[in-house]
């Protein structure tokens, strides 16, 4: 090695001892005679200090460095002089007198600083990521990653479960979204697909009498840009035999507690965990991924909407919709404007409108609420007694505002979900510090597509059905529901999974109902099919996303700030300028021609 210890090690304990250091320049100060060098390595940060005097070869040379140069210093550890300790830093007690120095590689000038964590442009990040990644913030979330990777390994093998590598050039892994395919040199003119997941593979090796997988699985999935997916993206991918819901939910619960708990302890968990139906879920808060962090539950103001005279609410509940809302606390008070502004908030969302009713006044109880106290839009339509019913529906009180949207109930569900979450944000109401996990289950096995009049699968294909509704899987698809359950937290999908068919009939169902040919079946299920005919046991499992979860864990926004070399939003790699062109030479072994873009 050419170092005798870490930066970050030095302690009092070494006082006298001579030790060799090496790593990066992280600052230098020259106080005239003295050089000041805070060397950094992976371990951490140390002093050390050159003197002229006693070292006039170490001081020359420190006397050239600069800012993340890479350096070795051989030097004494001493005690630092009384009053220049400083507290902050684990090695802040000592320093270490440099007797000779080598610089082992100098550097430019950083496009940015490395030694404060300021505001840097992303892409300018990215393009240098291997100096991004030096900053102590990336630093601090690559070693987080780590340790709860190697957590969740460590649990899962004390629990009998086994890592198994699962191929990354595959057939189509139907996912949801579209395929990465990869062309074939020695096979002209057909092609891998990039696994959307290792759904089937894993399903597979519960035929092959595992029993117990996990895999930390990369996932590749071609899908529209958005802030917070990735083109690939790393799941924690399990599959249990001989289970039910219960099972694998009840793993789920002890493992991510005990990861926040052992890794995070400053965050807290709810426990249990609570649990929702899908029904549940987005009728109390509009979505299937609710933050539970805070209130602001949804009510249904339908019938109470029927019996206004209010002509906007009317027509949309005669043409099906739905009419729902909640309260926004202490909110009465929004001037003209916040309220105009939170219309405008709802339309880009896909709302037509917002009605807002606004109980003013400080105190008191809802039944001395006067005419002069409700301040709406829609006020003219509605009269006391259903203001007042609305207010209890929604458990508004005096002083609070009830925003209401009324249309599809899809598009409704949403645009007021993402009303919540905004209001939760504004009025501060999410613990940063606590991480809300939920259940959600008994999602529906099918969702219908509208635009293309089919149906599609809700999670994915391989899904079964609830005890009981597989009669309805033919005759009411959008009745069925399946024994399907996601993991949420603070208003994200961390995971999904359920219990999957075993038995090649049922499945076989479940596929054409999805609209799928006998031979399109056949050419792309075929394997998994003839595997559910030799004695496939019942299974199950469940994905988290690990990318999500470590911004969970961490507190990011940005799912790029927990990955080492993410790609931009629409799927660039700015360090390595990918995707690129590749020589002619290539394509043409691949038999491949590329027609111009318009
Ligand atoms: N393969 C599923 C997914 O990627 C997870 C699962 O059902 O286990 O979402």
């Amino acid at each position: 090695m050419l170092k005798s210890i870490a930066c970050g090690d030095v302690r009092a304990s070494n006082i006298g001892q001579t030790v060799t250091l090496a790593g990066w320049v992280h600052r230098r100060r020259d106080h005239g005679n003295l050089v000041f060098i805070d060397l950094r390595d992976s371990g951490g940060i140390v002093q050390v200090v050159f003197n002229p005097e006693t070292a006039p070869d170490a001081h020359a040379a420190a006397e050239d460095v600069r800012n993340e140069w890479v350096i070795q210093v051989t030097g004494e550890v001493t005690k630092r002089p009384p009053g220049t300790e400083n507290p902050n830093l684990p090695t802040g007690d000592i320093e270490v007198a440099a007797a000779g120095a080598v610089v082992l590689n100098p550097s430019k000038t950083p496009p940015f600083y490395v030694n404060e964590q300021s505001d840097v442009e992303e892409l300018l990040r990215l393009q240098f990521r291997y100096l991004d990644l030096r900053r102590p913030a990336m630093r601090e979330a690559i070693v987080l990653r780590h340790r709860v990777v190697k957590y969740i390994r460590d649990f899962l093998d004390r629990r009998g479960f086994l890592e198994i590598e699962t191929p990354i050039l595959i057939k189509s892994t139907p996912e949801g979204a579209r395929d990465y395919l990869v062309p074939s040199r020695l096979h002209p003119g057909r092609f891998y697909a990039l696994p959307q997941s290792p759904q089937q593979l894993k399903q597979l090796l519960m035929v092959a009498g595992f029993e117990r997988y996990f895999q930390i699985a990369r996932c590749f999935r071609d899908e529209d840009p958005r802030a917070d997916r990735q083109p690939e993206h790393t799941q924690l991918d399990l599959e249990m035999s001989f289970v039910d819901e219960e099972d694998v939910l009840a793993l789920a619960e002890e493992l991510f507690t005990a990861v926040v708990e052992e890794l995070v302890p400053d965050k807290a968990v709810i426990k249990p965990f609570p649990r929702l139906t899908y029904a549940e879920s987005m009728a109390r808060f509009g979505t299937d991924k609710p933050d539970l962090r805070f209130g602001l539950e949804m009510a249904d103001l339908s019938d109470i909407a029927a019996s206004t005279d209010f002509q906007v609410f009317r027509s949309v509940l005669e043409r099906g919709g739905i009419v729902k809302g909640f309260r926004a606390p202490g909110c009465a008070s929004y001037s003209r404007r916040e309220v105009d502004g939170l219309v405008e908030f709802v339309k880009s969302r896909g709302a037509q409108g917002l009605v807002s009713i606004a109980l003013m006044g400080e105190g008191g109880s809802l039944e001395e609420l006067g005419q002069d106290q409700v301040r709406s839009s829609a006020a003219r339509f509605l009269s006391l007694d259903q203001v007042k019913e609305i207010a209890r529906r929604t458990e508004a009180g005096i002083g609070d505002l009830v925003l209401i949207i009324a249309g599809p109930s899809k598009s409704t569900n949403l645009a007021l979900s993402l009303l919540r979450h905004e209001m939760g944000r504004r009025l501060g109401l999410g613990d940063p510090n606590l991480l809300a996990f939920a259940f959600v289950t008994d999602f529906p096995l099918f969702e219908r597509n509208e635009e293309e009049e089919r149906w599609d699968a809700m999670h994915h294909a391989f899904s079964m059905p609830k005890e009981g509704h597989e009669k309805l899987i033919e005759s009411d698809p959008g009745a069925v529901v399946g024994r399907i359950y996601d993991i949420v937290c603070n208003g994200e999908e961390l995971a999904s999974g359920s219990i999957r068919n075993h038995k090649r009939e049922l499945q076989e169902r479940i596929f054409k109902v999805l609209g799928y040919t006998h031979d399109e079946v056949d050419a792309r299920f075929n394997q998994l099919l003839t595997a559910l005919d030799y004695g496939a046991p019942p299974h199950g499992g469940i994905a988290p996303g690990i990318d999500r979860l470590m911004m969970i864990l961490y507190g990011r926004e940005n799912i790029r700030d927990v990955i080492a070399f993410p790609k931009t939003q629409s799927g660039f790699d700015p360090l390595f300028e990918a995707p690129a062109e590749v020589e002619q030479s290539q394509l043409d072994e691949l038999h491949i021609r590329v027609v111009p873009e318009g």
